[in-house]
């Protein structure tokens, strides 16, 4: 084969092509496209590989050249994946480029999966197979008995597939109950009585899912949790192409691409991988969570469902401060003490506590009859998206979740306030409040309804317009950026909040006579980036 056809690989998809092999379950028709073109029989198919129309290959090659291909286009390789590209995804390149089978080791909501299955988009369009292959046989080189024989029988006429790329991405979740049965096969026994085989013909085999997944992509999740003697199988298939079905062994030299994911506590800890496996696993490839607050929002503003429309109140608005102390939600659970470092706290808990916090500036708004603008004191309302997304420590156990996730959010606020108003005087407001005013509100309280109560105390405007509330901005906006001075200020104990709502002076008027940059717990500071407010506290 001419080397620059295994390059373009894509050059037989360009003129369209048939995509047969109905009889796979689950495997999509690409019905769509059909040309004469593509090979449909064994001489065809012989001669397009002859004259290099359509590259013969190894999975593992497959995925590298096209990884080349797109390397030189200068493509993204996986796109909606954000915050990785200096660090998981050129390792994965590497690990591709190298041909490894690999294990990408991370906890939860670390998008793990995700990255497997981006995998796809560097297999080739289709694959051609012996139709009706239970393991995807190459036409050229059948593997199994039954098509060994149909090659004899048929000749340069047997029927090809053509196997689209979605078809070829096989996953499994481990689990303690999962069998060889499942992942390597079994001898089906009607199988062998219906063909008049002996049990230990090789035909009588059902295949489990890692022969099924032959010259595919094979992701087992949480590698850890597989039995030992699963693990054993995996191995023998890398290291020999063989493997062993009730004690009868059978060669079968399978073209796959194994990976893996876990915890990495898991992975690590002795005894849960046999050595013998976790040697043959090329490359150990760690993720992480956003490391930068800019990255958090980016990710959870792509998976979030935001974009709803209230009736007759326009789409909703989220003002970035608000995006910011979601965000900050997560990171200052990951840094907590109280809660267990080993599970992780998913990005999911930002994303489900974002979607929270819109619904429930949504309900404002209805109730109000107001355009919809989220608030920080939305984030309260959303306690019921985040006290699932953590394991506590004992401590934390003992404080319980609903008060932990409460701490959390104040803290999470106290940052961002400090990042947005680092050096602004707040004195004017606290000062009211010290000389015993107080403000009725409530996460349900209208725009206006809060601006009123507002408009008297002096500056408060002000400051919110340094929240990015304009002179000509609509009140829920104002509004909003009122909340967000007002429970900034909370935070930073500089007033408080009374259990219903009522904002009033702080206990320790201690920051009172403060001057100079706003003082911050250093307790509840960020373990990351963040607006200029970190360089401050350190
Ligand atoms: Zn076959």
């Amino acid at each position: 084969m001419p080397a620059h056809t295994a390059l373009y690989p894509t050059r037989i998809v360009a003129r369209g092509g048939r995509i047969g092999n109905a009889t796979r379950p689950g495997h999509r028709a690409d019905s769509g496209k059909i040309d004469a073109m593509r090979p449909t029989s064994l001489g065809s198919l012989r001669r397009a590989v002859d004259v290099g129309d359509v590259p013969r290959r190894g999975v593992r090659d497959e995925l590298r050249d096209n990884l080349i291909e797109r390397l030189r286009a200068g493509d993204p390789l996986f796109p909606g994946i954000v915050g990785y590209d200096d660090s998981v995804v050129p390792q994965v390149m590497n690990a591709i480029l190298s041909r490894h089978c690999f294990i990408i080791l991370g906890l939860r909501g670390q998008a793990k999966t995700r990255l497997l299955r981006g995998l796809t988009s560097l297999l080739d369009e289709a694959l051609p197979v012996v139709d009706g292959c239970e393991i995807n046989d190459d036409p050229l080189a059948p593997l199994c008995a039954a098509c060994r024989t149909r090659v004899q029988a048929e000749g340069d006429d047997l029927p090809v597939a053509w196997l689209p790329r979605a078809a070829r991405y096989v996953e499994k979740l481990a689990t303690p109950d999962v069998t060889i049965a499942d992942v390597i096969g079994d001898i089906d026994p009607i199988r062998a009585a219906r063909g008049g085989l002996h049990l230990t013909d090789e035909r009588a085999i059902h295949y489990g899912l890692l022969p099924r997944a032959n010259r595919c992509i094979f992701a087992v999740n949480e590698l850890p949790d597989l039995a030992g003697k699963i693990q054993v199988g995996l191995f023998n298939i890398l290291q020999e192409g063989d493997i062993q079905i009730k004690g009868f062994p059978i060669r079968l030299p399978l073209d796959v691409l194994l990976a893996f994911t876990a915890n990495p506590e898991d992975y690590t800890a002795r005894g849960k991988i046999i050595t013998p496996l976790k040697d043959r696993i090329g490359s150990e490839i760690r993720t992480h969570y956003p490391r930068t607050r800019h990255d958090a929002i980016a990710i959870t503003a792509q998976e979030a469902w935001l974009e709803r429309t209230a009736d007759g109140a326009g789409p909703i608005m989220i003002p970035d401060y608000v995006r910011e102390v979601v965000e900050e939600v997560a990171f200052q659970a990951r840094a907590d003490k109280k809660i267990d470092p080993r599970s992780g706290v998913s990005q999911r808990l930002p994303i489900t506590c974002l979607e929270n916090v819109v619904s429930n500036a949504e309900r404002r708004a209805l109730a109000a009859g107001e355009g919809p603008v989220a608030r920080v004191t939305d984030v309260y309302a959303a306690l019921p998206a985040i006290t699932g997304k953590f394991e506590l420590e004992y401590e934390g156990e003992l404080r319980g979740a609903d008060t932990v996730a409460r701490t959390l959010i104040g803290a999470a606020v106290a940052n961002v306030f400090g990042g947005w108003f680092d050096g602004i005087d707040t004195r004017t407001v606290v000062e009211w409040f010290d000389l015993g005013g107080t403000l009725q509100a409530s996460d349900t309280v209208s725009s206006d309804a809060l601006l009123a109560a507002a408009a008297e105390i002096q500056g408060l405007r002000e400051l919110a317009a340094h929240a990015g509330a304009k002179a000509d901005a609509e009140p829920p906006a104002v509004a909003a950026a009122v909340d967000f001075v007002l429970e900034g200020l909370c935070a930073q104990r500089k007033i408080s909040r009374s259990e219903d709502w009522s904002y009033e002076a702080s206990e320790e008027p201690r920051a009172r006579a403060r001057s100079g940059p706003p003082y911050v717990d250093p307790e509840l500071q960020m373990p990351g980036a963040g607006r200029g407010g970190k360089k401050q506290y350190n």
